[in-house]
């Protein structure tokens, strides 16, 4: 078993890098057949979205803008309930298509309230594409992911985009906290 340790903590591999760029691969071949002729808006989630975005649009064959915005509730190892907008969308939404890249939801709380956000602005349309999940912390139930790559266990997970405490970031695979 592929381990790091971070912190003083030690993270188990999950999926490999590998692993990853299939389920990459995967996501995009269906977003090409849905998304064809829309130009949407594709807005991706900093900080921890980006390296699954840079990976995810560079298979994509259709028309697009893309944006980033950053939102923040993560506090530690733990959802904190909070949303704070550090960057926000600077183009008209309305009657477009938006397809939000996130890198993980675990509450959905992030996500139920960008998309509220977002909702007022009178797009056309909202899809979510994930790379993970963790349907078991999911509060908001209603909270539709069109597009998920991979369900995962209630567990803190970094690499591939995702920290600890701002590290861990480059790391091409995805590694869980190993319990003791
Ligand atoms: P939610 O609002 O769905 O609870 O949390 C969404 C955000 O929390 C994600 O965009 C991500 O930044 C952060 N997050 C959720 N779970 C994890 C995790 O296991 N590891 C890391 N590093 N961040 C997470």
């Amino acid at each position: 078993m592929k381990s790091v340790s971070l912190n003083g903590k030690i993270f188990e591999e999950l999926l490999s890098g590998d692993e990853i760029q299939v389920i990459v691969k995967s996501l995009a071949t269906k977003i090409n057949k849905d998304y064809a002729g829309l130009n949407p808006i594709v807005v991706a989630v900093l900080d921890g979205a980006f390296m699954f975005a840079a990976d995810l649009v560079r298979h994509f064959n259709f028309e697009h803008q893309f944006r980033f915005v950053k939102l923040s509730s993560y506090k530690g190892m733990e959802s904190s309930g909070e949303i704070t907008h550090l960057l926000d969308l600077d183009i008209n939404i309305s009657d477009r298509n938006i397809l939000i890249v996130e890198d993980i939801v675990d509450t959905g709380v992030t996500l139920h309230h960008y998309q509220r956000k977002l909702s007022a602005q009178a797009p056309k349309n909202i899809e979510i594409c994930s790379l993970l999940m963790k349907p078991n912390s999911l509060q908001h139930k209603d909270l539709a992911v069109k597009y998920c790559g991979q369900d995962i266990a209630d567990e803190f997970v970094i690499g591939y985009g995702l920290d600890w405490d701002y590290q861990g970031r480059h790391l091409p695979a995805i590694y869980q906290l190993r319990k003791d």
